[in-house]
């Protein structure tokens, strides 16, 4: 059953309690990048996600906020470091959210940043990571989970709760009984990801551990998965196929493709990248199927809204388990596509 935490709004999005897990990403630009910046949050907005991070490394990319606030949809959550001055012009700039590690801040400016969010009514992130602990801690998921607690007490000394905690390793293990501890002893929402994951493949398969037991123990109010690499749309899939692995939100398309063998007779690793990428921005829950040949299927294809069972220079096209067509390779994606119109999903 999933903890209930305390719901804080980000822009128009809550967060915690009975509401949705929320999924996030980073962008790979700066606010002062004005235009490649609106375009990739666009992208990314496009594939699902629903709040994004941005780091704002300069007094210049705070004062951008305001100008990318007009032109995108999503919440927009402000990663400051070192430099207060940065996180009181984000908050002045419009930032739905500050993330913050605290302990990077001057005691007495972490209290002008907090007594502003405060006026304001914009949550503060308090983000521990394994690189970022305090002098002389040795690492473990007791001093990572109390460091953030440390720091969320400090903020309610100066009477501000408006708080979201993330406590990140690079260490699948080390996220997890992280979590446990700090769910067992707050009830802030949680915000999960295993940082510095790696790139696509080491990265999803540590998020997948880490993300999916805690997901699963019913822990975690955001998300993010972070992959080496330029096109954060591949994150925000990762993510929705841990929801749906651990049954925790159906959205969008769950592929079933096959790992092809000697028995391939079409150009399987390529047709299923091209559907991938057509599917992409599908939202409604639906399962596709694409199988390299006649053996698994029609199995496969009876659990699918729609299936692809590849042959020799064809393939059929089959809609609920049942066949609809049997098109010749080189027409298979134009044929496909206009199924998936006439079923409204494109
Ligand atoms: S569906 Fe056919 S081609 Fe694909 S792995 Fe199974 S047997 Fe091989």
């Amino acid at each position: 059953m999933r903890k209930k935490t305390k719901t804080v709004h980000i822009g128009n999005i809550a967060v915690g309690g009975d509401n949705p897990v929320v999924v996030q990403s980073m962008t790979v630009n700066p606010p002062s990048k004005l235009e490649q910046t609106v375009s990739e949050i666009n992208d990314i907005e496009s594939s699902g996600c629903e709040l994004i991070r941005i780091a704002v490394p300069t007094m210049k990319d705070a004062s951008y906020l305001s100008m990318l606030k007009k032109r995108v949809h999503l919440p927009i959550v402000a990663d400051i470091h070192f430099d207060w001055r940065i996180a009181i012009a984000a908050l002045d700039n419009g930032a739905d959210e500050i993330r913050i590690n605290p302990g990077n801040f001057p005691a007495d400016k972490l209290h002008r940043i907090v007594k502003l969010a405060k006026e304001k009514n914009i949550p503060i992130r308090i983000g521990v990571n394994s690189g970022s602990l305090e002098k002389g801690a040795l690492l473990s998921p007791l001093a990572l989970a109390e460091s953030a607690l440390r720091w969320a007490k400090q903020l309610e000394n100066l009477k501000f709760s408006n708080i979201k905690i993330s406590a990140k390793s690079s260490d699948a293990k080390m996220t997890i009984e992280t979590y446990r501890l700090l769910s067992e002893r707050c009830n802030y929402p949680l915000h999960l990801g295993v940082t510095e994951a790696g790139t696509a493949a080491t990265g999803s398969a540590r998020s997948a551990i880490a993300l999916g037991t805690l997901l699963s123990e019913g822990i975690g109010d955001t998300i993010r998965v972070s992959l080496t690499g330029n096109d954060r749309t591949d994150e925000v899939a990762v993510c929705y196929e841990i929801l749906r692995s651990v049954g925790v939100r159906n959205f969008g398309v769950k592929l079933v493709s096959c790992p092809t063998c000697g028995r391939i007779q079409v150009n399987l690793v390529k047709l299923a990248t091209s559907v991938q990428s057509i599917v992409k921005k599908i939202k409604k829950p639906i399962t596709v199927s694409i199988m390299g040949c006649a053996v698994n299927a029609l199995g496969e294809a009876k659990g699918a809204d729609i299936a692809i069972a590849g042959g020799v220079g064809y393939a059929l096209i089959i809609r609920d388990g049942k066949i609809i067509d049997n098109v010749k390779e080189e027409n298979l994606l134009v044929r496909f596509t206009e199924e998936l119109k006439k079923m409204e999903l494109l």
